[in-house]
């Protein structure tokens, strides 16, 4: 479904807005299933259209975070929404806040549309003529309170929004990297060196939609999207609710991305914050390629040490590609490119239905499912139902334990690879 993004300063009422959109019309409200906090997306419909609304602003700032939130919040929307709508408070005026924000949304490839609200009567309408200057055009003046002008508002919205969600991932378009870590693990140092010295950034490959936020960076002779750096390179870093900023960047990165390149201090111990990444990374079932950086740094032991840590930290993830670099000294960088290709060609691959179930059968026949309740679960038949991650479905006669699905999904791995890429199985039990 389309997206509307509801954004704005905190108070302004975009969560009256949003409950109105939803309330008033017996509207689904729904969690649905995947979000998080920082975004809560919820099913709407205005005259037979249907569309989802998504609040970014989850996270009240205390006033010098407040640029910086709502500068997340904008970047965010316009690259997961197809509309935007921006509401300020009329009864307040255009703050330096808002007039930020609407710098930033003036450049958005996507709708914007302005609400004026706290509009509550006939004679406040004048008020609002003053947020023309946000050059976001009309300001639509409505009071969400109150419903009164919101149903027009929503007329607009569906009017401005299309059938069918933009396209952002371009087939044959470059591919999408999420470069992720903690904080100081070298993001920007490694981004820098890839760009490199002699700025081999592409501006304009043709075909390409590449959002404000992200960086085409050419390796290999192919471009590469690096998405969501503009934090990279610009750095701002507030004290308050860095950790915040860096999950809901970290989230939506990952969200654009085919591929993560996950960068790990390989002259420090392994810590929670790296394995807090690795889970949304996990999550999110994209690619893998564990990046150890600062190598330059690493002597005997630590090696030693931090073969010991990779055993028990990343067991979760065995399949992942490792490289280890010095972003500082260009150490092993360029062995990036064949592991981000190997672990999308996984990402990407799709096994046929007569292999796989010839594969099946040896290995029930072998090893066949564990008796549950006194019955055999019998494994009838499996089809790849999906690709990017690639995902399995296998039709039993019973329930099948987690401890056989890791062992059959060990064995389609060993058997057809995979190496990068998370494997998906899933069991759907039929008599
Ligand atoms: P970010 O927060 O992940 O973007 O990390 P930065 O790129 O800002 O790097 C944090 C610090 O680590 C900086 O002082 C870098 O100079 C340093 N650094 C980055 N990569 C390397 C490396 O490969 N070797 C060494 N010795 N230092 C590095």
């Amino acid at each position: 479904l389309p997206v509307v993004a509801v954004v704005g300063r905190p108070n302004v009422g975009k969560s009256t807005l949003v409950n109105r959109i939803l309330g008033r019309r017996e509207a689904v409200v729904e969690d649905i299933p995947g979000v998080t906090r920082d975004r809560v997306s919820y099913k709407a419909e205005w005259t037979g259209h249907p569309f989802m609304v998504t609040d970014t602003g989850g996270w009240e700032p205390d006033a010098k975070g407040m640029g910086r939130s709502i500068a997340v919040q904008a970047e965010l929307a316009m690259r997961a929404a197809d509309l935007i709508v921006l509401v300020v408070d009329a009864t307040v005026g255009a703050t330096s806040a808002d007039e930020a924000v609407s710098r930033i949304l003036r450049r958005s490839k996507v709708p914007v549309l302005l609400a004026a609200n706290k509009v509550d009567s006939e004679r406040a309408e004048a008020d609002a003529a003053v947020l023309w200057s946000l050059g976001l055009g009309e300001p639509y003046t409505i009071s969400a309170a109150h419903g009164r002008g919101t149903a027009d508002l929503l007329d607009l919205i569906v009017e401005k929004l299309p059938e069918k969600p933009r396209e952002r991932f371009l087939p044959g378009g470059p591919r999408r990297v999420a470069l992720v870590g903690k904080p100081n693990v070298g993001k920007s140092s490694l981004l820098n060196k890839l760009a490199g010295e002699e700025r081999s950034v592409v501006d304009n490959v043709a075909g390409t939609t590449v959002d404000p936020v992200d960086e085409l960076i050419e390796l290999g002779g192919k471009p590469w999207q690096f998405v969501d750096t503009a934090g990279l390179r610009r750095k701002v870093r507030t004290a308050s609710g860095h950790e915040y900023y860096a999950s809901l960047r970290t989230r939506a990165a990952l969200d654009s991305a085919e591929v993560a390149l996950l960068l790990i201090d390989a002259s420090e111990p392994i810590t929670e914050q790296d394995l807090r990444v690795l889970s949304m990374i996990v999550e999110s079932g994209r690619a893998l390629v564990v990046v150890f950086n600062k190598w330059d740094l690493v002597d005997e032991d630590r090696r030693e040490q931090l073969d010991k840590e990779i055993d028990r930290e990343l067991a979760r993830v065995p399949w992942a590609r490792r490289v280890n670099i010095s972003a500082q000294t260009g150490r092993s960088v360029q062995k990036l490119v064949p592991a981000l290709e190997g672990a999308l060609e996984s990402w990407d691959r799709r096994v046929s239905t007569g292999p796989l179930n010839s594969w099946l059968k040896d290995i029930i026949a072998a090893t066949p499912p564990p008796v549950r309740g006194g019955r055999q679960p019998r494994v009838k038949f499996a089809t790849q139902a999906g690709t990017r991650p690639p995902t399995f479905v296998l039709f039993t006669t019973g329930f099948l334990e987690a401890g056989y699905r890791r062992f059959l999904e060990r064995k389609l791995r060993e058997s057809f690879g995979f190496d990068g890429s998370p494997v998906r199985v899933n069991v759907r039990v039929r008599d």
